[in-house]
């Protein structure tokens, strides 16, 4: 249970004051929806503001504060057009203060004519006029205190204002119970770091990077101590020992010689196994590095020993495709297998339900599916995660409870991650990597051609599929502009199709499952000879004859995701090439991206220079969490911080393993804090 004093943070934003229902849903956008979220949400930057006698002193875009006279009130009377106020500077110059929304009964009380006001807010220009949208404060007097005001500036969404966070952010502050100290006690000394209240708010009030690295020290710290405690609780489970005979693996008839990478894998997940402590182990390996012959092997290492395993994959689609794989890879050794997915229903579910408790099945493939309450096992031993990144710790933790002794967890990512965010990421783990590419791998032509250029694009694109081979072609998709990426995926889609016909299939992410399925397995048979698509490829599918990728807008994709995106071809016996379209106007960063891409094909060095890229442009405050499991700390706290966290965590639960003393009660409070608890609870689980 979480600790009353905490409960005043965990309570809903919309328990705040002046929280009506039209803000729940920005709010939710910004994932702010508790007091605590509120807390934590931290300025971007800071802004000061210039008092000026009249706008001849002020420049466009600047931040001002400025005594105008309201003249006129414009409206035209519909809810959807701005309004405006007509106001005069002390030299005569004119400036409209705009107001979107409901707000015309608000400006007008706040800015009656003839009244002279202080405005503070930032000077803009519409069309010849100059303008100062929403302004940021309205005051009778003091136009000297407002010019030395230094304000945050939130990161928003829309129907939020800077106003109106402020206020939210301040109540949300009012509730900060007093916290006892978790860090340790040197180490707080020797880094003169505030105590966490006063952190807080100070980080909210002024560019204190003392404060700043506090919140985010306490982030690490919290991601550290979970993990321990996750590894520790671990180590104290039953598991199975699994000792194969190696029988069934010695009837896989497999097309290929395992890597050197693959074989030291293999061992080292055989070794895990025979041990009753239950594994917890990560395979770590490029896309095309040969990860599903390894989870195969280790499945039939439990299956040899008499027990069951189960495949896990994050879609539907993956789960189709590896049950296919491993059906076509294990053929020789009669090992049952069976797919087990949130569609299958009635008398086909139960039949293999049925199986899956008497051990008449002895693999299982599928999605989330196949831990369901009803889903029971006789035996299972041994649970495989594919595309481990997309499930967080807590979800692991629930897979790996299920029946009474815990099974082994094979975790894999293809996701090539530095080493700083391995240890954050999976620090409760061991790792194996697959560092080797099975041989004959034929590099991937990749080229950055000028968006221009699009007409030679295509027609190339057009011979490619004459001549037989299969293609994708990616369309960025974020979601803060979803909507209007969409429509351009579907024009583009629409301009294709009306040259290559019912050759092309388009698939996205709001498209309804069983759509999006049925257009992926066109392409995967060879039926569609284009996929359209916006990132819904990024994992796992596998058609190698699908040899061209173009990647359009390539500038706004991350490294990692594009060197993903193009793992996608490259993956049979032909040339494959990837042809990254990039804008007019890239940025210098954008460029060193695009040009490392085509450079190299070494995933993890990719990784590191995305991590260099992303964390040189850092200023203060610019949050990046994306795939990071953290909000609050920044790349760059990140690398400096995290390898201390991590010891100061090691030396906690070494000395107070049950969190039970003083600093170790502190300790639990923060793990609540930042939602770690499933630490916690496997304390109290032992
Ligand atoms: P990953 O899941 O790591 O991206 P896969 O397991 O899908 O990679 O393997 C990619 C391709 O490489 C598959 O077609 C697979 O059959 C093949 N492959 C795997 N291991 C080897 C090997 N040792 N030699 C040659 N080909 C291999
Ligand atoms: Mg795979």
């Amino acid at each position: 249970m979480r600790p009353e004093r905490l409960n005043p943070l965990f309570a809903e934003s919309t328990s705040l004051k002046g929280v009506g229902p039209g803000l729940k849903r920005p709010l939710e956008k910004l994932a702010l929806t508790r007091v605590r979220d509120l807390a934590y949400h931290l300025p971007d930057r800071f802004v000061e503001r210039r008092a000026v006698a009249s706008l001849d002193e002020a420049s466009v875009g600047e931040q001002v504060v400025v005594a105008l006279t309201p003249r006129e009130h414009r409206s035209d009377g519909s809810m959807r057009a701005p309004f405006r106020v007509l106001a005069e500077d002390d030299a005569g110059n004119i400036c409209a203060l705009t107001y979107f929304g409901r707000n015309a009964g608000w400006a007008k009380k706040q800015l009656p004519l003839g009244e002279r006001r202080w405005i503070a807010g930032r000077l803009d220009q519409y069309g010849q006029m100059l303008q100062i949208v929403h302004p940021d404060h309205v005051a009778e007097e003091g136009g000297a205190a407002l010019g030395t005001l230094r304000e945050p500036v939130y990161p928003l969404s829309e129907g939020l204002t800077q106003g109106r966070i402020a206020a939210l952010v301040q109540q949300a502050l009012g509730q900060l119970p007093d916290m006892p100290e978790w860090i340790e006690p040197g180490l707080f000394a020797r880094m003169g770091w505030p105590d966490w209240k006063a952190a807080l708010l100070s980080a909210h009030h002024g560019e204190h990077p003392a404060a700043r690295d506090r919140l985010a020290y306490d982030e690490l710290l919290a991601n550290s101590l979970a993990l321990m405690l996750v590894r520790n609780a671990n180590r104290a489970r039953v598991g199975t020992p699994l000792a194969g005979d190696g029988g069934l693996r010695a009837k896989l008839q497999l097309p290929f010689a395992l890597t050197g990478a693959q074989q030291r894998s293999i061992a080292e997940i055989a070794g895990d196994l025979a041990q009753s402590a239950p594994m917890l182990r990560l395979l770590q390996g490029d896309v095309g590095s040969g990860k599903t012959v390894v989870a195969l092997e280790s499945m039939l290492i439990a299956v040899e020993a008499g027990a069951q395993a189960a495949l896990l994959a994050p879609t539907e689609l993956l789960a189709r495709q590896h049950h296919a794989t491993l059906t076509r890879m294990a053929a020789g050794t009669g090992v049952t297998m069976a797919l087990l997915t949130g569609r299958d229903k009635g008398r086909a579910r139960e039949s293999i339900l049925m199986g899956l408790m008497d051990g008449s099945i002895q693999l299982c493939v599928g999605t989330h599916a196949i831990f369901q309450e009803a889903v029971a096992y006789r035996n299972l031993a041994l649970v495989v995660i594919d595309e481990q990144h997309r499930f967080g710790v807590g979800q692991r933790l629930m897979l790996t409870q299920k029946g009474r002794r815990t099974p082994h967890c094979l975790a894999m990512t293809a996701t090539p991650i530095p080493r700083t965010l391995t240890l954050a990421q999976y620090g409760e783990m061991d790792v194996s990597r697959l560092d080797e590419l099975p041989p004959g791998r034929q590099p991937i032509d990749t080229r950055v051609v000028a968006a221009e250029r699009i007409e030679d694009v295509v027609a190339a694109l057009g011979r490619h599929l004459a001549s037989g081979q299969q293609a994708y072609w990616v369309c960025p998709m974020v979601r803060e502009n979803e909507n209007a990426d969409l429509a351009a995926a579907e024009a583009r889609f629409a301009a294709l199709q009306a040259r290559f016909g019912a050759d092309a299939v388009l698939v996205h992410g709001q498209l309804r499952p069983e759509a999006k399925d049925a257009a992926m397995e066109r392409f995967v048979r060879g039926e569609a000879k284009l996929l359209v698509a916006t990132t819904v490829i990024e994992v796992g599918v596998d058609v190698p004859n699908a040899t061209l990728m173009v990647i359009e807008q390539a500038d706004r994709f991350g490294l990692a995701q594009l060197h993903q995106l193009r793992g996608r071809v490259g993956r049979g016996a032909e040339k494959s090439t990837c042809l990254l379209l990039r804008s007019e106007s890239l940025s210098e960063t954008a460029r060193e991206r695009l040009a490392l891409l085509r450079e190299t094909q070494d995933g993890f060095r990719l990784a590191e220079e995305d991590l260099r890229l992303r964390g040189g442009g850092e200023l203060l405050g610019t949050r990046q969490s994306g795939d990071t499991p953290f909000r609050i700390a920044s790349l760059a706290q990140i690398a400096e911080m995290l390898p201390m966290a991590h010891d100061d965590a090691r030396l906690l639960i070494e000395r107070d393993g049950g969190l039970t003393g003083e600093r170790g009660e502190a300790a639990r409070l923060l793990l609540y804090l930042f939602e770690r608890d499933y630490g916690v609870q496997l304390l109290r689980g032992g």
